[in-house]
């Protein structure tokens, strides 16, 4: 049996007979006990059997009890040294606890923080977390969020414990629930911002770790603030997208900043989110988040797990349906006005969360720092910790790009920044490459994928690196399974990892000109099948007949792919046999 890090071995003994007793008790894990919390859920799933439909195991796991009443169960299995097992494994993921298998026979434990900020010395705790209880590293996440692996079954209580010594959290980081809520990284510093988006995630973070009710959703759900700065959250990718506007006097409300509310954003599903219609002031957009999370709860899909996302209440309901219940759920009426009445947000610069940039303060700068696919090292996060207190504002914002930013550095410590940071082996200046290099987890870490993202990912940009010499940011996303939790479809180039062939050896399909915001625009398929033996060599002919063909070197990749046709980028692409 593993201990419980920091115990005696007399407290470690009444800790588990502590433990079995709860668990011989609870039996299932779950308290089974009435719950307020539950009840807009359980009346959702009768609306389903009382059609003769079947609810889902997921459904029937939330049904039986709140999930977040798992915290003794939890502990019988720290104390047992075991991982869970059937719909357990479910129920641990509303703590942010992933059991890895097959993939890793190890808890992955992913974290939420608003906006994507954390302090030094919470990075450094991480670290240490990471290396008495995982694998001593951390992967930054597509939704600048932070993940730490291979955690022994003995561990998780520990884990969790410890983040919240660190003032974070991780409840609610997985399963049905509202995943971490991003914000533009450079709030507040930002010289083109409309509005500081830090108030308002923070906000609803809060909201949401304080009712219980909202959790356990018909399936997962994120919610992003963009704040019309130089670097883009990807907030049309998201269930609830709030992007901010200015609106000038004559449109027939107060001149000022709004935010506008995009609904129903997944595309993995092929779907960008659609705007809803309406402005929202600022003090408008938690609460009328909540209703649409409410909305949600009572009218998502309980019987399909494919088909549970909001995306598809729209596309049954239509927009305007679905705004009456939200209006009436909020019971404020948001003011209605069409996109041309806004002022559009300002460009958003595609590589800029990486290199040196003046914020809006005056002699102050931030740093984006690439870090090659996410993955963060124990050195690394004390090393960056140390930095970012000794010559910044102890502040260290994650991207949803897998990178991270440290702010508030006085312009006269800019060189030493970058000294320090390369004595890491880090860098805040790489190629185009390597600027825009996103993979998910990759089936090293998960089950579900067909490749290894991350390792691959490295692979094609060495290569890459050491044949071209590319002038403009390309973003190349890798996912390892349709869950696209890479987003290919807004990548300039986006690979979908499969198996190839008879041998079923690792390839991908490839899909360019995709993009988000003022790019919109779903990736389209020019190969499939492409063996990763051959994919470096086909990536780079891509990007060769993009050199070669481009109207100008001012033309970006995804403009250049825009105006082709999927078979002219294959004619074009193919290259000389
Ligand atoms: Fe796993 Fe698929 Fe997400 Fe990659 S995209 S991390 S393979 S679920």
């Amino acid at each position: 049996m593993g201990a419980e890090p920091g115990l005696t071995e007399e407290q470690q003994r009444y800790l588990e007979g502590f433990m079995r007793g709860i668990a011989a008790k609870l039996g299932n894990g779950a308290s089974g006990a009435a719950d307020p919390a539950l009840d807009i859920h359980r009346a959702a799933q009768d609306r389903f059997l009382a059609q003769g439909k079947s609810l889902v195991p997921e459904e029937l796991a939330k049904r039986e009890g709140h999930p977040l009443d798992m915290w003794d169960a939890i502990g019988a299995n720290v104390a047992a040294a075991r991982f869970p097992k059937g719909l357990d494994v479910f129920r641990h993921k509303f703590f942010g606890l992933f059991y890895a298998a097959p993939a890793q026979d190890a808890f992955m434990c992913r974290l939420r923080m608003p906006n994507g900020i954390l302090s030094a010395h919470q990075l450094r705790g991480i670290a240490a977390i990471a290396e008495q209880h995982g694998g001593g590293y951390a992967d930054v996440t597509t939704r600048a969020n932070l993940q730490i692996r291979e955690i022994g079954a003995a561990h998780a209580i520990a884990v969790l414990t410890s983040l919240q010594d660190l003032g974070l959290t991780s409840r609610g980081a997985g399963a049905d629930n509202i995943r971490n809520i991003t914000g533009s990284p450079t709030a507040g510093i930002d010289p083109q911002e409309l509005i500081d988006t830090r108030p308002l995630a923070h906000a609803l973070h809060h909201y949401i770790l304080n009712h219980r009710e909202l959790y356990g959703l018909p399936r997962k759900f994120n919610i992003a603030f963009d704040g019309g700065g130089r670097i883009g959250v990807l907030e049309d990718t998201n269930d609830i997208g709030f992007t901010a506007v200015r609106v000038e006097a004559g449109a027939g409300i107060e001149p000022g900043v709004y935010f506008r509310m995009q609904l129903g954003g997944i595309t993995g599903h092929g779907d960008f989110a659609r705007d809803a219609g309406v402005v929202l002031t600022p003090g408008q957009c938690v609460p009328m988040a909540v209703a649409v999370v409410r909305v949600f709860i009572a009218s998502g899909d309980r019987t399909d797990r494919k088909r549970a996302r909001l995306k598809y209440v729209l596309d049954a309901w239509g927009i305007d349906k679905f705004m009456d219940a939200v209006v009436a759920e909020a019971a404020f009426a948001p003011a209605r006005l069409p996109v041309s009445a806004c002022t559009p947000r300002g460009p958003v610069e595609k590589q800029g969360h990486i290199g040196i940039h003046p914020q809006k303060q005056d002699g102050f700068s931030y740093a984006g720092i690439a870090l090659p696919v996410g993955r963060l090292g124990v050195k690394e996060m004390r090393g960056l910790a140390d930095i970012a207190d000794a010559l910044g504002s102890g502040t260290i914002r994650l991207t949803v790009w897998q990178n991270l930013i440290l702010s508030d550095i006085p312009d006269a410590h800019v060189a030493a920044l970058e000294e320090r940071v390369a004595a890491l082996g880090l860098a805040t200046r790489v190629s185009a490459v390597r600027g825009g290099l996103v993979a998910c987890t990759g089936n090293t870490g998960c089950k579900f994928s067909a490749t290894d993202t991350k390792g691959q990912a490295r692979i094609i940009a060495d290569y890459l690196d050491a044949r071209l010499a590319l002038d403009q940011p390309i973003n190349i996303h890798l996912t390892g399974c349709p869950n696209s939790c890479a987003q290919h479809y807004v990548g300039d180039i986006g690979l979908l990892g499969i198996k190839v062939g008879e041998d079923l050896v690792e390839g991908y399909t490839i899909v360019v000109g995709g993009g988000a915001g003022g790019e919109r625009t779903l990736a389209r398929e020019i190969d499939a099948n492409v063996p990763m033996a051959d994919l470096p060599a086909r990536l780079e002919r891509i990007l060769a007949a993009y050199l070669a063909h481009r109207r100008d070197s001012a033309e970006s990749f995804h403009d250049f792919s825009a105006r082709h046709s999927v078979d002219a980028l294959k004619r074009l692409f193919a290259g000389p046999d």
